[in-house]
């Protein structure tokens, strides 16, 4: 897809989706903007009508990273996305009549477009209500790869319920029978903290059985939410390398700034440091000077200033107004 691989050996990507109108061009490039400096590699646009496709075609002009539209029960739309230039169309079988998927197939395979066929318990054929979510899920999965007319490979599954239990087994069972990329997570997992919860769950079971190769953290939530999640889960899993780790207090009341402002403040610049770091942000000097000291880059703060360590050594302290602007700095040239 564009400049990305999905599948094989490639990295898992992390992927999520804009949130705002897709009519509003102005903020829907506001917000892919956002989303492409928080680290997120695909991102994904609901196309509900032709206003939207001229937002896809505006957008396709200026991202850096590819494009999937969201399509559901107009097949049209399917086609004018990939007119639009859109990197990836994604569909659910389940709500286009039979036609319109035939010729959004076609037109997919003859542009070399991949196709995300999204299956998810919410809309699965009625015949299979009586077996469970994961059986109906690969039923329909296994029902959609015996119609298809076309040798079409350039396709990615997602077999989504919103329970963990059945997301694994329908994930794994597809897995067992078919070779196909997966983008994998939750459907409809909910908010903070119980849709990270959930999420974190049903992925990591799968990322360690070697399943999935994009990932949506779905949450009722921003856009930036689900990216960090997504980054945290497989930095932590040994999934991504070349990051950085982060160790910060949780704060207290002794805590000398809002750690959480410089967090969100020194993100966006985190995620293009290509050298591995440690970097510990620490709010006084209880635990601050010990946990500073053991990083490439700590910072403590005291009541009158922060104190800069690099690699064990007090390099520098600067009064705590300067300390955002001094911190870019050493990050800077960490680059
Ligand atoms: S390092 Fe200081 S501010 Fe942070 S949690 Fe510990 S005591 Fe509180």
């Amino acid at each position: 897809m564009g400049n990305l691989v999905i599948g094989g050996d490639a990295p898992v990507s992390v992927q999520s989706m804009l949130k705002c109108d897709p009519r509003d061009i102005s903020s829907s490039l506001r917000q892919l903007r956002v989303m492409e400096r928080e680290g997120c590699e695909l991102v994904r646009m609901a196309v509900p009508d032709t206003e939207a496709v001229n937002t896809l075609a505006e957008l396709v002009r200026k991202a850096r990273v590819p494009l999937v539209a969201d399509v559901h029960f107009d097949h049209r739309l399917a086609i004018q996305a990939m007119q639009a230039g859109a990197d990836k169309v994604r569909i659910n079988p389940g709500n286009l009549s039979p036609s319109g998927l035939r010729q959004v197939l076609r037109a997919s395979f003859q542009r070399n477009i991949p196709l995300r066929i999204g299956f998810n318990s919410g809309s699965l054929p009625r015949d299979l209500r009586s077996k469970r979510i994961s059986e109906r899920l690969v039923e329909a999965a296994n029902r959609f790869l015996q119609r298809l007319e076309i040798p079409h490979k350039a396709l990615v599954f997602s077999l989504k319920a919103s329970g963990i239990q059945e997301t694994l087994n329908a994930y794994q069972q597809f897995s067992d029978q078919y070779d196909y990329p997966l983008h994998i997570g939750l459907t409809e997992a909910g908010p903070i903290p119980e849709g990270i919860v959930a999420s974190i769950l049903a992925c990591e079971q799968l990322l360690l059985n070697g399943i999935g190769d994009t990932l949506r953290i779905s949450l009722t939530d921003s856009p930036l939410q689900e990216i960090r999640t997504a980054r945290a889960l497989l930095e932590s899993l040994g999934l991504r390398e070349g990051n950085v780790k982060i160790i910060s207090c949780p704060t207290c009341g002794r805590t000398n700034i809002s750690l959480t402002s410089v967090l969100t403040a020194i993100r966006p610049i985190l995620f293009q440091l290509k050298k591995p770091m440690v970097l510990a942000v620490m709010g006084c000097e209880v635990n601050g000077p010990g946990e500073s000291m053991q990083a490439d880059l700590g910072i403590t703060m005291t009541r009158q200033e922060a104190i800069f360590f690099k690699k064990g050594q007090i390099i520098r302290r600067v009064p705590r107004f300067d300390l955002l602007r001094c911190l870019k700095q050493e990050l800077e040239s960490w680059r």
